[in-house]
């Protein structure tokens, strides 16, 4: 039996991870399940999967937590420090599918435990690239890409020289607005932001699919992940999302992988990993499909995307400040204090503020380093958004 815990079990991808153990309950024994809010969810899969410990994120929902797995013989515990307590838990593999900077404390544990870590969470890669990597070289851990584009690359580069890769492209559906006139960006509403036209997701990815600060995060992780220069990286927009991305060589093949746009298929090349296993996902029909679609993204559409290799020219921490930034005008626009195209003008403002302050940019890649630069990045991001609706 493979020992797994899955961090953000009451998430998109949580549950996703979860379908797939369910399938198969003797292979696997489960370890820790973590969640946020989400408090009925958590148990219940908690008990249903006799997991060891359920640990919710906030501390002041451990009671709920015990009252909901009272009798069931799962340990609770809740906070910061309780999930990365469960993180370094002895595993054979984590799912690391927190939403946000959140993830990498837990992320970091487990690789420092050797655990391989399937890695949902991309926003730990941008901010902490450098770290996650080393620290699992260090311990002997292995990172594995859960993220759909990153899948689809690892899986095209199997049994390839590295030195042999050209470009890496990785392909967007262009997100809710992608063929709405542009004027009409700025008046774009939460709800509308929040229907994907091709992926069932979480709701901080999908506005940032709308945006392209996900694609934006999806390039810095593809440098961070795969080692390759920023002028390798090429985003495509594909509105069907059946392509996940492609590998161009040095003798001009273009290597692409297509897959139904069901996150399963990720989640379970990672569990599965290196082996292939049987999945339930829909196997495509090309012939009824009929017709693919590309187009180069419209840098006016999507001013994301440009900030993302603005942050890795720059280097250093820039990709914690770029997160946090992110994060912060995401949590505005929700709460319905920005407007939709504010929050591209927010992180820019804090790219443009912070990048000459060395002494955070430039410090050393720790996680004290990397969480200091993510609270100053998010407060930059909180004044900018005032100074925007004032
Ligand atoms: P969801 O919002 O659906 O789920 C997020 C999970 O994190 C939930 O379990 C949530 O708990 C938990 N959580 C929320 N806040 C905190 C916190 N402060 N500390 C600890 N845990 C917290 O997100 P997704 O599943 O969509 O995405 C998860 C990650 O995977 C993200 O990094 C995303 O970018 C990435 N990803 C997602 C894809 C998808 O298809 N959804 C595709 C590719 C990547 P609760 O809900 O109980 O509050
Ligand atoms: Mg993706």
């Amino acid at each position: 039996m493979r020992k797994i815990s899955i961090f953000g079990a009451t998430g998109s991808i949580g549950q996703n991870t979860i379908d797939l153990i369910r399938r198969a309950p003797e292979a696997y024994d489960v370890v820790a399940l973590t969640g946020g809010a989400n408090i009925a969810q958590l148990a219940e899969d908690a008990i249903a999967l006799r997991a060891d410990v359920a640990v919710t994120a906030f501390a002041d929902r451990l009671p709920d937590l015990r009252a909901a797995l009272e009798g069931s013989g799962v340990e609770a515990a809740a906070g910061q420090a309780a999930l990365v307590e469960a993180a370094g838990r002895p595993a054979d593999w984590i799912m690391s599918a927190i939403v946000g900077a959140a993830g990498l404390a837990p992320g970091l544990e487990a690789l420092k435990h050797g655990t391989t870590l399937a890695l949902a969470n991309k926003e730990s890669l941008v901010c902490a690239g450098k770290l996650l990597l080393e620290t699992a070289e260090r311990h002997g851990a292995r990172l594995l890409p859960v993220d759909s584009e990153h899948s689809a690359v690892f899986q095209g580069l199997a049994g390839e020289d590295m030195n042999a890769v050209e470009r890496i492209v990785i392909t967007a559906s262009g997100g809710a607005f992608r063929d709405w006139p542009l004027e009409d960006l700025p008046k774009a509403s939460l709800a509308q932001a929040s229907s994907h036209p091709n992926w069932d997701m979480g709701q901080r990815i999908t506005i940032d699919s709308a945006s392209m600060f996900n694609k934006a995060l999806e390039v810095i992780e593809t440098r961070e992940y795969f080692g390759v220069r920023p002028e390798q990286i090429e985003v495509l927009v594909h509105p069907e999302s059946l392509v996940h991305a492609l590998v161009g060589f040095n003798d001009g093949a273009l290597m692409a992988h297509l897959g139904a746009a069901d996150m399963r298929h990720a989640i379970g090349y990672a569990l599965h990993w290196p082996a292939r296993q049987a999945l339930p996902v829909e196997r495509l029909d090309l012939a009824r499909i009929g017709q693919l679609n590309f187009r180069a993204p419209d840098p006016a559409r999507y001013p994301a995307l440009r900030q993302a290799y603005e942050v890795m020219e720059r280097g250093g921490l820039m990709g914690a400040a770029f997160n946090a930034a992110k994060e912060q005008a995401l949590d505005e626009f929700i709460a319905g204090r920005i407007r939709f195209t504010d929050m591209a003008a927010v992180t820019a403002a804090v790219l443009e503020r912070i990048e000459a302050e060395s002494d955070l940019i430039d410090a050393a890649m720790t996680l004290d380093n990397v969480t200091r630069v993510d609270h100053v990045a998010r407060k930059q991001a909180a004044q900018a958004a005032e100074e925007r609706i004032g």
